[in-house]
């Protein structure tokens, strides 16, 4: 019998009955808008904002929407004007372009080496060229580049480094917390992160400016006195003109079910690596496929996988991919030519016009593939997971090999 997979890969946990039995708490009052409070009451909204921001070891937190607007409004507060250039690494999700294009920013794309990492010396030639003066970087499935000199290239240049964590919530870098690195971070809460609430997000700084100019920019209006972590008055009465509402705000309800989950993200994060540890031991094994092995430094959180299958041969991963989601295991392809569902390439956002090509990044991106790996998946799962990928990767490398 051949063996199949069969739970779903997009299957997050649960909320929890504590999440659950807060959210109906406020249901029950109706007060679901972050400033509809009675008097003496602090919202969940600036409670959580409290709490991230202790958790992250930051001054400032805004709680929003979106990762997506996280990002929007991140370029804004540091100042973005239509027109202006950004540089961002190629290899990320589709909401990066989609939020420098919002505010009218010119992408400038850099280069990822063979770590799926921001090309250092593709940034510094790119930064040099260009004159970007701001870099809008994702820490992309997790794997986070070389901090220091990124940090240094940025101020050498004199860049505004926006990082966004979407993927690395909980992770480290050298003992910091990624998003600690740069100017501001941006987070998503969005279901398939770290935290589930949906949708959402949190955008941190340390920067006075930049915090007072995202809770306005977020649709605070005048109210912006009752947020969680924020600079003190004089601030905004400088900087509360400057930025439009972009009505991005996080809701009760989400902030609820996020202050529940947060005391167990850093148990949630050693959980996924155990599973991720699992996986990338047994992929290391099959034929065919190769890891990509993670620096000492890089704490990561497993919640998705990466590999390469240069033993299959761009041609015949779709195939291969094909078989494995015949047999239950859902792997997703960063080469087509087409986006499809969450993936997509550089080469595919056509709204940003002609873009210098990316011969690094298509080559790279051409043989990875990437998997999601939901706490839903039991240890047993993930060794059943390697089986079934193991025997298709066995099949197509034979026949590599037979045909030359
Ligand atoms: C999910 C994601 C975002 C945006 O988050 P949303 O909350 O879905 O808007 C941004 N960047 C990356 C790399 C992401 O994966």
């Amino acid at each position: 019998m051949v063996k199949r997979f069969n739970r779903p890969f997009t299957q997050q946990e649960a909320i929890s009955e504590t999440a659950i039995a807060r959210v109906t708490e406020i249901l029950h009052t109706g007060r679901l808008h972050r400033y509809n409070t009675v008097s003496g009451e602090t919202c969940e909204a600036s409670l959580l904002e409290e709490e991230f921001a202790r958790w992250q070891g930051v001054k400032y937190c805004l709680a929003i929407a979106s990762g997506g607007q996280a990002l929007q409004i991140a370029l804004r507060a540091a100042g973005l004007k239509p027109g202006d250039k950004v540089l961002a690494n190629a290899y990320t999700l589709a909401p990066v372009p989609g939020a420098i294009f919002a505010v009218g920013g010119q992408p400038v794309l850099v280069e990822i080496d063979d770590n799926w990492h921001t090309d250092i010396d593709d940034l510094r030639s790119k930064a040099e060229q260009s004159n970007a003066k701001y870099f809008l970087l994702s820490h992309m499935r997790g794997h986070i580049a070389d901090m220091d000199t990124i940090v240094a290239v940025c101020k050498e240049f004199d860049i505004c480094l926006i990082e966004d964590c979407a993927h690395t919530m909980g992770a480290k870098w050298k003992g910091t917390r990624s998003g600690n690195f740069g100017d501001i971070a941006c987070f998503s809460t969005q279901t398939y992160k770290h935290l589930n609430s949906g949708e959402g997000g949190f955008l941190t700084t340390n920067n006075p400016e930049y915090a007072a100019r995202a809770v306005i920019g977020s649709g605070s209006y005048m109210l912006y006195g009752s947020h969680g972590a924020i600079p003190p008055e004089e601030v905004f009465q400088k900087v509360r003109l400057e930025i439009p509402n972009c009505s991005a705000r996080m809701d009760n309800l989400r902030a609820a079910i996020l202050r529940e989950q947060l005391p167990d993200l850093k148990e949630n994060a050693r959980r996924w690596n155990v599973r991720y540890r699992i996986l990338e031991t047994g992929f290391a094994a099959a034929p065919g496929l190769t890891m990509v092995e993670r620096k000492q430094h890089e704490e990561f959180v497993g919640s998705s996988i990466q590999f390469k299958a240069p033993g299959i041969g761009r041609e015949k991963i779709p195939d291969f991919l094909t078989r494995c989601a015949e047999r239950g295991v859902e792997i997703k392809w960063f080469g087509g030519e087409e986006p499809v569902a969450f993936t997509s390439r550089y080469d595919s956002w056509h709204y940003l016009g002609e873009m210098d090509p990316l011969p690094n990044t298509i080559r790279v991106l051409s043989t990875t593939c990437d998997m999601r790996v939901p706490l839903t998946f039991s240890e047993q799962d993930c060794r059943d997971i390697v089986e079934i990928v193991s025997d298709e990767a066995a099949i197509f490398k034979t026949s590599v090999a037979t045909n030359g």
